[in-house]
């Protein structure tokens, strides 16, 4: 297939406004659909200001000088709507709504039944498995993961999840798409946390044990690790910044597949989880941010 110019969003929450961001930017039209007009005038206004700040700092996300002209094409190049059917002439589809299988494999259907024969549709899940979505359309050789990280104009990886029945024209299509919005990628399967949440999950599932078994203090074990292997945050502050509950939701749903006692919940994760401690977005996980910082 040729190179993709016209890219669908399906979501414009944190991951979809990022992903519409950073293909208007390498020069794509943009569609984004959304469920909620509320959710698009959030998500828009999220795009513009952080466009706004890589004009301020003269740079984008990958390091590329970057001017108000700029910020003003790839604004141009956005275009948004409720209805599924203005995504009819997408070349590519990314899927980054609510991580419900459900709700997927409609959305999943439907864009089948819409889109062109040679259109590619992912998903940005980070646990559900890509096949099942692939499942419900009639093209699953031209379905794969897509899953880039949080803050998306800056994290400098996506992962392309390749099912097993992902063609290697869809892989290379995605390379290349990749490469265009300024992201590197890495090639994983479709198993649950693919390659850095396979890895990144246990550890924080570890630090939480260790902390819970009362052998350091957070502090200390935050510290520990960045200092002592050179990690920008500790494990009990990433948890925080990921979220207690997505943390619970993707170890519960990766200890449900390889049944690996390294993946399982720890009581304490779960305790937090219940009692509403879910980390920065509910101003108390680990740490307490509801004065000025972490306490
Ligand atoms: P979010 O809750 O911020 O946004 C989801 C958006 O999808 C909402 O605005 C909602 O209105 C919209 N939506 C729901 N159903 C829809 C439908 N049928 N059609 C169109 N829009 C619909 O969620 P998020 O954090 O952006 O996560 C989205 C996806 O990305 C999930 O699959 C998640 O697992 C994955 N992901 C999240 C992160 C992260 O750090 N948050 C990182 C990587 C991948």
């Amino acid at each position: 297939m040729a190179e993709i110019k016209r890219v669908g969003v399906c979501g414009c929450g944190l991951m979809g406004s990022g992903i519409a961001q950073i293909a208007a930017t390498a020069g794509c039209e943009v569609v984004i659909l959304e469920a909620v007009q509320a959710a698009l005038d959030r998500g828009m206004s999220g795009i513009k200001k952080s466009l706004d700040k890589f004009v301020e700092k003269g740079k984008s996300g990958d390091g590329k000088p970057f001017t108000a002209a700029d910020r003003d094409a790839a604004l141009a190049r956005i275009t948004t709507t409720t209805s599924i059917g203005d995504l009819k002439a997408c070349d590519l589809v990314i899927e980054a709504v609510v991580e419900n299988m459900a709700v997927k494999k409609e959305l999943f259907a439907a864009l089948d039944a819409l889109l062109a024969p040679h259109a590619i549709i992912c998903s940005n899940t980070s646990s559900l498995c890509v096949i099942e979505m692939a499942a419900a359309t009639k093209r699953p050789a031209q379905v794969a993961g897509l899953h880039f990280f949080n803050p998306v104009p800056l994290m400098k990886l996506v992962e392309v999840v390749k099912t097993i029945v992902t063609s290697q024209a869809t892989i290379d299509v995605l390379y290349a798409f990749a490469a265009k919005v300024g992201k590197t990628a890495v090639l994983a399967q479709d198993t649950p946390g693919f390659i850095v949440n396979r890895l990144l999950v246990p550890y924080l599932l570890y630090a939480i044990r260790v902390f819970e078994a009362g052998l350091a203090s957070r502090e200390d074990i935050d510290e520990g690790m960045k200092l002592g292997c050179g990690h920008p945050m500790g494990p009990l502050t990433l948890l925080d910044f990921v979220g207690l509950d997505t943390t619970y939701f993707i170890a519960e749903i990766m200890f449900d597949e390889f049944k690996d006692s390294m993946m399982a919940p720890p009581p304490l994760l779960k305790r937090m989880v219940l009692a509403g401690y879910l980390g920065r977005k509910s101003g108390r996980g680990f740490y307490d941010y509801a004065g000025a910082g972490p306490k």
